[in-house]
């Protein structure tokens, strides 16, 4: 593990991967871990890795986010959902094999130690970058309250990590889980917001990730519930 004290990004440079595990967390949805072989790499909570290869001649260019913190560098874990060829490639590679992956890159990043409350939001694997600044948070003994609403469009009564939010809420006080069950995060969080006392949406800062238009339409709601616009960011997964 590394120095808490270390975290600096680098610049994109070229690393091999190895593949360490690859487990299903939902039935659509794999946890592959991966040992980076480039002893420079580093990254902030939050950024993605760009994966290459070729198969059938074909040259795939599709970017994944690192859902562990960056404490855990050279190892890195990918939360990849299965919907086409290059993330079945990803989710099918045997333990020990190898990749060549790029990066860091992405800019919803945590930098430093944040000054407020945070609210995320993610559907589907939309919830890696977010894994990644909470797990990150949680070890600097992050001292706001943290809130994750998480839904899952893919497999909606399956929430990726689910055990491991529930655990964590149970062993940190300032982490709140809300689960959004066969419906929409934007349904739970209206229906909790009212009885959060001292919950305030004004004074959080609010990271959302989903696949696609889904980005927008949380952050729609998000802002009509109070939350302010400079305060709100979004990352859309989507394919290139
Ligand atoms: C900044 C960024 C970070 C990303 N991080 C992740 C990540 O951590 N985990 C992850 O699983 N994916 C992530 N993605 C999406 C990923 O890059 C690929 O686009 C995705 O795996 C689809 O590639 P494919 O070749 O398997 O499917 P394709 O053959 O390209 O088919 C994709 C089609 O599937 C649909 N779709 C359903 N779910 C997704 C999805 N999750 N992403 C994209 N399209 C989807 C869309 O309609 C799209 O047209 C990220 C994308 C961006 C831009």
């Amino acid at each position: 593990m590394q120095s808490l004290e270390l975290l600096r990004p680098s610049k994109p440079m070229d690393s091999s991967a190895t593949v360490l595990s690859s487990v299903f967390i939902t039935p659509t949805i794999k946890s592959v871990r991966l040992w980076l072989d480039q002893p420079e790499f580093s990254f902030l909570p939050g950024q993605s890795v760009w994966p290459r290869f070729e198969r059938d001649g074909k040259r795939f260019s599709k970017i994944y986010s690192i859902a562990s913190s960056p404490a855990w560098c050279p190892e890195v874990e990918l939360c990849i959902s299965r919907v086409g060829w290059s993330s079945a490639y990803l989710q099918d590679l045997a333990v020990g094999a190898e990749i060549a992956v790029r990066g860091p890159y992405g800019l919803m990043t945590l930098a430093d130690l944040p000054t407020r409350p945070r609210l995320y939001i993610a559907e589907g694997s939309g919830i890696a970058p977010l894994k990644s600044q909470i797990d990150w948070l949680r070890e600097r003994d992050y001292a706001y309250p943290i809130w994750l609403v998480q839904s899952n469009p893919e497999t909606p009564d399956q929430l990726p990590y689910r055990d491991y939010w529930r655990s964590l809420q149970q062993t940190w006080s300032n982490f709140r889980y809300l689960e959004a069950i066969e419906q929409s995060p934007e349904t739970v969080l209206a229906r909790h917001l009212p009885h959060l006392a001292p919950f305030t949406l004004p004074r959080f800062d609010v990271d959302i990730c989903a696949v696609g238009d889904r980005s927008a339409e949380i952050q729609a709601v998000v802002l009509g519930l109070g939350a302010k616009i400079q305060q709100v960011r979004s990352e859309k997964f989507y394919a290139f």
